[in-house]
């Protein structure tokens, strides 16, 4: 256990010996918490026959207990100063490729088919806290074929994404991220299990992919336009913000029309309407033009 890359003794080791600084501008904070690790991992219900998907191996920390744990591990490292590191780190291990390329660039889905042929894949990661959202949001609109996604993230930005309606976390993130999964917050990591600490508290998020969105959407386009706009300011009533922001295409009148044809009450906040609602309230907008 101590020889295992997410210890502090070889983590130090191997900066000493590659003369290796971390790039904050990267996100660089590696773990240093074998335990944690395997516990991020059990969340994820990775077992001897799945593929998992890494983005940021770092020195290898998290890469060897998937190699461990998983049948293949496909890693997406950006900082190529990592590369020589990494394959020092994993070379006891068979069952790992690492490719040098930003995740928001690489072509995702052809690296998975050529390594990982037509198997199901899980997402497993630390991911660098500067780029969470796209990052994610990349992920999920590319219909990539995989069954799941577990990250650490910095928490309050997990907290955002499994919010429910009426809390103070709620809002576009949430529903954005729980249109396409089911998202729960299922563990939180405290700041020493990093090297360096971060300055945020970070969780462990966990997203379940949807075979089929939880609602019917006509324009999906304009259903994530109406919830910005309905979030446009947090303490103003639905009827507010949707008037603030659609003054040039609609009425005071016409609105008030669509909100009540949905059922919808305007002087409820953003805050308190459900994805169905929000589904329901978008639908009968365009169905009127
Ligand atoms: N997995 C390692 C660990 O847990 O110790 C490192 C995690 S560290 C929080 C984030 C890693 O993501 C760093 O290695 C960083 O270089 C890498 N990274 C940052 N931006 C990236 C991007 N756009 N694409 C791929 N990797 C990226």
């Amino acid at each position: 256990n101590e020889r295992h890359i997410a210890t502090p003794t070889r983590t130090k080791e191997l900066l000493k010996k590659y003369d290796f600084s971390f790039k904050k501008s990267l996100g660089q904070n590696f773990l240093i918490d074998t335990n944690i690790l395997r516990n991020i991992i059990h969340h994820a219900g990775v077992t001897e026959n799945t593929g998992a998907i890494e983005i940021g191996p770092g020195m290898g920390a998290l890469t060897e207990q998937l190699a461990i744990a998983a049948d293949k591990v496909l890693a997406f490292e950006i900082d190529q100063r990592l590369l020589p590191i990494l394959e020092d780190t994993l070379s006891p291990y068979d069952n790992v490729k690492v490719v040098n390329e930003d995740i928001l660039k690489a072509d995702v889905q052809q690296e998975m088919q050529q390594y990982f042929g037509d198997q199901k894949i899980k997402i497993v990661a630390n991911l660098p806290y500067y780029i969470t959202t796209p990052i994610l949001m990349n992920l999920l609109t590319r219909n990539l074929p995989i069954s799941s996604i577990t990250v650490m993230i910095q928490k309050e930005v997990a907290d955002r994404m499994a919010a429910a309606p009426n809390t103070k976390s709620y809002g576009s993130l949430s529903l954005a991220i729980q249109y396409y999964t089911e998202a729960a917050v299922v563990m939180t990591v405290p700041k020493t299990a990093f090297m360096p600490q971060p300055n945020v508290d970070s969780a462990v998020l966990h997203l379940e992919l949807r075979k089929e969105p939880p609602v019917h959407v006509e324009d999906e386009k304009f259903f994530f336009d109406l919830i910005q706009a309905s979030f446009g300011q947090r303490r103003k009533t639905l009827r507010n913000n949707l008037n603030r922001q659609f003054a040039s295409r609609f009425s005071k009148e016409e609105l008030e029309d669509i909100m009540s044809a949905a059922g919808i009450d305007g002087t409820r906040r953003g805050e308190s309407l459900t994805m169905a609602e929000f589904a329901s309230l978008a639908n009968t907008f365009t169905a009127r033009g």
